[in-house]
């Protein structure tokens, strides 16, 4: 009989794994058993959903269909409540019982809920102005909820919390942020950069209170603890997330922030058992982003189809996915350590940090005009070093290297891993979405990947 391989949840980690697994001729059985009533979703476009820009079902990452037609065990509603490791078997909520032989947590993150006081009633459910915004469910119900003209309070000034509050107040909702560190993206930039974002905020209509926390939701809205009160019809709760742990704490397996797991991604608790995505702790480290998820999924493939995989950790790259906000960082430019090289223009709102080690590039911030991402991102990939003058040239220079001169081994794709050459040989941009999955992620890269392929800017993504 063939390997049972279960993997519960269906969130982008599980789809990734399903993919690498097809393409690489797992001939286990695989069910992938899912809390979510939708079919496996891009994540990072939810704001997009919010936005107007985006209709829910162009989302969708694989559809129901698509399992099917490989043969893959697709059960969506299907949240699982324990994990007996004794007898190799899961449990469904509604008390079915699944076997495995081989099990892979992909259960991502939960919402933190800050410390506020009415933000949850008497019976457990959230204040009814308050809402979370972490899957679709929760995307749909906020949706539901906007009209033009509201009062909204973002609790959060993080990415996503800057994602949601870019969405309501082009919604025309008077959205105001409020974040308890005393800058914007405190855990990616530093005090000017964050000055220059929530400038940039402001100057699009979305009100910034930095070094202030929330404390109590009132009839009006929320105060906060500076005594300042804002009116609010809606509340979003942006205040981070933390790995979905409890069932495989319930299970015995080793649990610090995330699931501990080692470079095969395997639980050091139990060998048969895998974690990857948010809920993965690796060397100390948890992720909570799409890059490292689908790095970790394609490195498990691997192991399970026999092949000398190991992963070792991912190199962290976020971007803000918001309508005039650009933002992008490489690494960890607060806690890189190395000789920081800093341009601020507070007057065109743009910002650009460079953390230079040893003449490479080991972090970069770019805030407002990422012109320059990519050939940065190209010298911070491969090590490159500088001479003295070069990191302030970088940031100084004349802007927009072609992204045609690219070489073929240049990384276009941070999501997925996806090289220009690897673009290059691509037919056609639908072609390429399909076979290398580029631009399926945060979409950041997708004029890249066109100019790559000389297909018109304008054309819409299918
Ligand atoms: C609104 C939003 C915007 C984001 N924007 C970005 C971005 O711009 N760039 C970026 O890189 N990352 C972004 N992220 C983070 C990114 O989405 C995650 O890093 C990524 O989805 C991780 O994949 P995952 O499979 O580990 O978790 P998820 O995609 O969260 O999937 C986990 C799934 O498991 C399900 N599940 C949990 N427990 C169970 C159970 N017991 N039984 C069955 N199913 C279960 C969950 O409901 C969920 O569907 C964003 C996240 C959110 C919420």
């Amino acid at each position: 009989m063939s390997e049972r391989l279960v993997v519960v949840g269906g969130g982008m980690a599980a789809v990734r794994l399903v993919e690498v697994l097809g393409a690489r001729g797992y001939d286990g059985a695989v069910t992938v058993l899912a809390d979510e009533d939708h079919a496996p979703y891009n994540r990072i476009l939810l704001s997009a959903v919010l936005e107007g820009t985006h209709g829910p079902d162009a989302l969708t990452l694989r559809s129901e269909q698509w399992f099917a037609d490989r043969g893959v065990g697709l059960r969506l509603g299907a949240r699982v409540l324990e994990v007996d490791r004794e007898a190799g078997e899961v449990m469904l909520v509604d008390g079915e019982r699944i076997g495995w032989d081989r099990l892979v947590l992909a259960t991502g993150s939960i919402p933190t809920l800050p410390p506020v006081r009415g933000l949850v009633r008497l019976d457990g459910s959230l204040h009814p102005k308050v809402h979370a915004f972490r899957s679709l469910a929760d995307c749909r119900r906020l949706d539901d909820a906007v009209t033009p003209g509201q009062r909204a309070v973002v609790v959060g000034g993080g990415l996503l919390g800057l994602q949601v509050a870019r969405a309501l107040t082009v919604r025309g909702v008077a959205t105001e942020v409020v974040e308890g560190a005393p800058h914007l993206l405190a855990s990616q930039l530093g005090p000017a950069g964050g000055r220059v974002l929530a400038r940039d905020l402001r100057r699009l209509g979305t009100e910034v209170y930095t070094g202030a926390r929330a404390v109590r939701m009132t009839d009006a809205g929320l105060r906060l603890d500076t005594g300042y009160e804002l009116s609010a019809d809606l509340v979003v709760l942006t205040a981070g997330g933390r790995p979905s742990t409890a069932l495989a704490r319930r299970a015995g397996l080793m649990v610090r922030r995330g699931v501990v797991v080692d470079g095969s991604l395997r639980s050091v608790t139990d060998d048969r058992v895998h974690a990857i995505g948010d809920c993965a702790e690796h060397r100390n480290r948890t992720t909570g982003f799409v890059p490292p998820a689908w790095e970790q999924a394609g490195v498990l493939a691997g192991v399970l189809t026999g092949e000398d995989a190991a992963y070792d950790g991912s190199r962290s790259v976020a971007r803000l996915r918001a309508t005039g906000l650009d933002v992008a960082v490489l690494g960890d430019p607060e806690h890189a350590v190395g000789e920081v090289v800093e341009m601020t223009n507070p007057i065109a709102g743009s910002h650009r940090t460079l953390v230079v080690h040893g003449g490479r590039i080991v972090a970069a911030a770019l805030v407002g005009d990422l012109s320059r991402v990519g050939l940065i991102t190209q010298l911070y990939d491969r090590g490159t070093v500088l001479g003295p003058d070069e990191p302030g040239q970088l940031l100084l220079g004349e802007p927009a290297e072609a992204p045609v001169r690219l070489p073929d081994d240049a990384e276009v794709c941070a999501c997925a891993g996806v090289s220009a050459g690897a673009v290059r040989a691509c037919s056609s941009f639908a072609s390429c979405r399909e076979d290398t999955r580029a631009t399926t992620g945060c979409g950041g890269c997708e004029s890249v990947v066109r100019r790559l392929l000389g297909e018109d800017l304008a054309v819409p993504v299918g």
